[in-house]
C-alpha cells in the first residue's frame, strides 16, 4: 500500500556515522545506540515491533531537541517524534532509516496560573498528570480518553486528540493557548502566549496542532484550565433508533451538565454486552441503540446525578427512551464505560478500525450505507458502530474471515467511497500518520493538499520530520 516517500531526505548515511555524530554532539547518556533500542520505541499500539531506527534520542531540555535537529538537518537524517506510542495511525513508529526522537525524559507540570486558569506543561507530560495537576489546584482539564496514563500531552497535541469531553470542552486545539516547537533546522519557536485573546497576526502554533510531527516537534505548551467539575453521573439509556438518538441528544444538549454522550449501535451492544466478562450490562442486548450519558456539574452545590435523574425521567415521559439505568456505584458507572470502550471488539479476529466523522444528524444514514456496502462485497462480515455522537464522530470495528494487504485495502476503500461521497472526514481523531496516507484525497480536496504540501516544504525542504506520514 504506503511505502516510504522517496522524496523524503534520502537516510543514505551510513548507520554508524548517524550514531557517531549522535553520540559525539549530544552524548551517550540521550542516545541509545540501535542494536540497544527496546523493541517497545518501535512498535505501534498493540503491534508487533517494526522497523528498528538507527538511533533513539530522548532530549532532557529544548536544547537537547534544538541541537539533535540541528545537527540532523546537517546530515539530511530522518527523524521520527515520539510521545507516549498510543497513537493509532501508525505516526510515532519508524518506516526505515530514521532515528526516533522520544519526548518522555522531557516531562513535568511548570507552572499553574491560578488567577488565568493555565497550566504550562512540558510535551513528554502524561495525560494524566495534567489531568491530577489541574484537580490539585481545584481546576479540571477538558480533555480525556483511554489512553491518559501513557498518552503525553505532545502527542495529544501533535494528533489533535478528542476523546470523551469534547461536546462540552471541545478537542485538543481548543486547549491550546500557547505552544512551543522547534523546526527541522532546529530553530525554536516559543510561542508561549497565555491569554485567550491574541490576535496579532498569525497564530503560528495552529500549524503544530494536528500536524503529527510533520512540521516540527512540539517541546512545550500552555494549556487552558476549566472550573473543577464535582462527582459525575452516569446512565445508560435504552433508544428504538438513530433518529430518536437524534431527538435524545438535542434534549440533552441544552443541559449545561452534560459532559459525554456516547451511542452504541445495537450490533455493538448487542456484542458487548454478551462478550465482555464481568460486566454487568444493564439491559439485554436486544434491537435499539445504548446511550451512555454522563453529567458533571461545576455549579457549587450542585448535584449531577439529581439532575441527570429528572432528565432522564423527563425523555421517558416524553417517549424519547424505552428505558434508563442511572448508576447507583462507581462499579455500575464504570462497567458502563467498560461497555462503551469496546474492548470486547478488539477480540474479534481480524479486526480493522475506522475513525471517521460526519455531521451528528447524518451518521444514522452514513452508518445503514456503510454497512450496506461492506455487505454487498462480504456478507457475512462482523460490522459494528459506535462513537462521540454529539461531535459527530463515529468509530467503526470491522471483522473479515481472513485478511490480506489487498483486502485491507478494498476495505478501507469502500468505506471511505462512502465516507467521501457524504462529504465526511475519514479521520475524526485519530490523524493520518501511515494509515490513512493513501485515503487523504477522498477528504482534502486538490487546494488543500497542495496548500499542506506548500507548508511542509516552507518548513521542513528536506523532508526529515516524520516522513511517510500525513503526506
Ligand atoms: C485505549 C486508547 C484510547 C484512545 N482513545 C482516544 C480518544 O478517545 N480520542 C482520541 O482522539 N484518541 C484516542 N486514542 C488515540 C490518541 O491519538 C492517542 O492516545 C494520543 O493522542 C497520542 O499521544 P501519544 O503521546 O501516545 O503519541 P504517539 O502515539 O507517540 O504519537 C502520535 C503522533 O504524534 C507525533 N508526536 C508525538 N509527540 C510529539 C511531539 N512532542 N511533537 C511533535 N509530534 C509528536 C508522532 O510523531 C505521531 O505522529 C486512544 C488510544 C488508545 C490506545
Amino acid at each position: 500500500m504506503q511505502t516510504h516517500d522517496s522524496t523524503a531526505a534520502s537516510g543514505e548515511q551510513d548507520p554508524l556515522a548517524i550514531e557517531s555524530a549522535l553520540l559525539a554532539e549530544l552524548g551517550a547518556e540521550l542516545v541509545t545506540t540501535s542494536a540497544d533500542i527496546d523493541p517497545r520505541y518501535f512498535s505501534a499500539y498493540n503491534e508487533a515491533p517494526g522497523r528498528r531506527p538507527l538511533a533513539l534520542v530522548r532530549p532532557r531540555s529544548v536544547g537537547d531537541v534544538s541541537r539533535t535537529l540541528a545537527l540532523c538537518a546537517r546530515l539530511r537524517q530522518p527523524v521520527v517524534p515520539q510521545g507516549g506510542l498510543t497513537g493509532l495511525a501508525r505516526g510515532g513508529v519508524a518506516l526505515g532509516g530514521e532515528i526516533v526522537l522520544s519526548m518522555e525524559r522531557f516531562a513535568g507540570i511548570e507552572s499553574v496560573d491560578a488567577a488565568a486558569a493555565t497550566i504550562t506543561v512540558r510535551a513528554g507530560t502524561p495525560l494524566q498528570a495534567v489531568q491530577d495537576a489541574a484537580a490539585a489546584a481545584g481546576f479540571t482539564f477538558g480533555v480525556d480518553l483511554g489512553a491518559r496514563g501513557s498518552c503525553q500531552i505532545g502527542g495529544t497535541i501533535a494528533t489533535n486528540a478528542g476523546g470523551t469531553r469534547a461536546i462540552r470542552y471541545g478537542v485538543m486545539r481548543e486547549q491550546v493557548l500557547g505552544l512551543e516547537a522547534v523546526l527541522a533546522d532546529g530553530t525554536v519557536l516559543s510561542s508561549m502566549n497565555r491569554m485567550l485573546k491574541n490576535n496579532a497576526g498569525y497564530d503560528l502554533k495552529q500549524l503544530f496542532i494536528g500536524s503529527e510531527g510533520t512540521l516540527g516537534i512540539i517541546t512545550r505548551a500552555v494549556l487552558r484550565l476549566r472550573p473543577k467539575l464535582g462527582a459525575p453521573a452516569t446512565a445508560m439509556c435504552r433508544v428504538a433508533g438513530y433518529d430518536a438518538v437524534l431527538r435524545l441528544w438535542d434534549r440533552m444538549r441544552a443541559v449545561t451538565d452534560v459532559v459525554s454522550f456516547e451511542a452504541m449501535w445495537p450490533s455493538f451492544y448487542q456484542y458487548v454486552s454478551t462478550h465482555t466478562p464481568g460486566v454487568v450490562a444493564p439491559f439485554a442486548g436486544e434491537d435499539g441503540f445504548a446511550v451512555l450519558i454522563e453529567f458533571a456539574t461545576s455549579t457549587p452545590g450542585g448535584d449531577a446525578a439529581q439532575t441527570l435523574e429528572a432528565c432522564l425521567a423527563d425523555c421517558l415521559e416524553a417517549g424519547l427512551i424505552d428505558d434508563a439505568a442511572l448508576a447507583t456505584s462507581e462499579r455500575q458507572a464504570r462497567d458502563m464505560w467498560t461497555l462503551r470502550e469496546g474492548l470486547a471488539i478488539d477480540e474479534l479476529p481480524h479486526l480493522v478500525n475506522f475513525d471517521v466523522s460526519l455531521p451528528t444528524g447524518e451518521l444514522g444514514a452514513f452508518a445503514e450505507r456503510c454497512e450496506a456496502a461492506l455487505r454487498a462485497r462480504w456478507p457475512d462480515i462482523v460490522c459494528v458502530f459506535f462513537g462521540h455522537i454529539g461531535d459527530g464522530n463515529v468509530h467503526i470495528g470491522v471483522s473479515l474471515a481472513e485478511l490480506d494487504d489487498a483486502l485491507a485495502d478494498e476495505l478501507d476503500r469502500t468505506v471511505y467511497e462512502v465516507v467521501q461521497e457524504m462529504d465526511g472526514s475519514i479521520s475524526a481523531e485519530h490523524g493520518i500518520g501511515v494509515l490513512k496516507r493513501a485515503y487523504l484525497a477522498c477528504t482534502r480536496s486538490d487546494a488543500e493538499i497542495a496548500l499542506m504540501r506548500l507548508l511542509k516544504a516552507a518548513l521542513d525542504p528536506q523532508r526529515i520530520l516524520n516522513p511517510g506520514k500525513v503526506l
